[in-house]
């Protein structure tokens, strides 16, 4: 059996751990792995390559994507798409797993109907899809987001500002709002809380009223031009008001150790499904939420060995 992998949309910290995962357990189920170089658009030129255990080699830290990514707007074209099955056809490969956004699970989704075992891998900084959790990369670029605005809140307090950060996500707010509370940021502004500037310069007005020396408003993407937004709380208020735009930093650097295993044990899913002969699906994760139990019985529960060993083997 052979498995091809491919990494589409925007890259994401994570993807090259996953990539390395799918092609060595693929070989340590005894197919052969390939690599798709530059997504849908690579696949569609023919650009892939058999992959073994030593070529995804050194990558599991590495940000970006070694296979390269790139976006495609024909590929949404039936004709467009069939190049693509044809190439995977001539070189025998009926499995396909496509690590990406939800583009890139439409994209799978659509080859998948065409007759090529397609699995999806969420791999993207926004954290946009639905089905998942979290997806691969996200955690880094939370990060990255968070170091910065820890440094913006560094002049901020000292010059007594009002800093107004933009923070990426695409239409999705979970990068601002973790990031938001992961500073201690007064104003979160996303798709979910809606845009409405009296709200937010009343919002200022109390803090600067409660005696607040500074103030970090975190604002997602697409919402508003932060510039114009600080101007507007530097007339309205007592604070000296500035914008900064976080930007494509965002979407790089070495992944984190969440991302690393989460991408590890995403990419050995993905070749399991396929070993037992499974296409048409998208993986995702649940985990992280908060509960209560009671004292007795949190203390006479035993910690359980983590899952984490059986896809260890799968990794080497
Ligand atoms: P992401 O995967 O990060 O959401 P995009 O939305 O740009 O990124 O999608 C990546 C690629 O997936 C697109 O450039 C295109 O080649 C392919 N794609 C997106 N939507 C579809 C669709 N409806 N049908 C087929 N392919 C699609």
């Amino acid at each position: 059996m052979k498995i091809a992998v491919l990494t589409s949309g925007g890259d994401a910290p994570g993807m090259n751990a996953c990539v390395r995962a799918v092609v060595r357990s693929a070989i340590n189920y005894g197919f052969e792995a390939y690599g798709v170089f530059d997504g849908y658009k690579g696949l569609v030129e023919g650009k892939i390559k058999r992959m073994e255990r030593n070529d995804v080699g050194q990558i599991l830290n590495r940000g970006g994507t070694i296979l390269g990514s790139s976006r495609l707007e024909s590929f949404k074209e039936k004709e467009v798409r069939q190049i693509a099955v044809n190439n995977l056809k001539a070189l025998e490969i009926e499995n396909l797993i496509c690590i990406g956004g939800d583009g890139t699970f439409r994209g799978a989704m659509a080859l998948n109907e065409m007759g090529i075992k397609c699995i999806g891998i969420p791999g993207t900084i926004d954290n946009d899809i639905a089905c998942t959790e979290f997806t691969i990369g996200f955690f880094t670029a939370l990060d990255t987001a968070i170091d910065a605005i820890d440094k913006l809140r560094d002049t901020s307090f000292s010059h007594q500002r009002c800093t107004v950060v933009e923070v990426m996500g695409r239409n999705c707010g979970d990068l601002s709002i973790f990031s938001g509370i992961a500073t201690g940021a007064e104003i979160v502004i996303t798709k979910d809380t809606g845009y409405n500037e009296a709200d937010i310069l009343k919002q200022v007005q109390k803090a600067e009223s409660m005696g607040k020396r500074h103030l970090i408003v975190v604002v997602a993407e697409h919402i508003t031009d932060v510039k114009i937004l600080a101007e507007k709380i530097q007339e309205n208020s007592g604070y000296e008001a500035r914008a900064t735009v976080l930007g494509y930093i965002q979407r790089g650097g070495t992944p984190s150790a969440f991302d690393r295993v989460l991408a590890s044990k995403m990419g050995v899913h993905a070749v399991e499904l396929l070993s037992e002969g499974k296409g048409g699906y998208a993986v995702y994760t649940k985990s992280l939420d908060v509960g209560h139990i009671e004292f007795d019985k949190a203390l006479i529960q035993e910690n359980k060995p983590s899952d984490l060993y059986k896809y260890l083997s799968k990794l080497n």
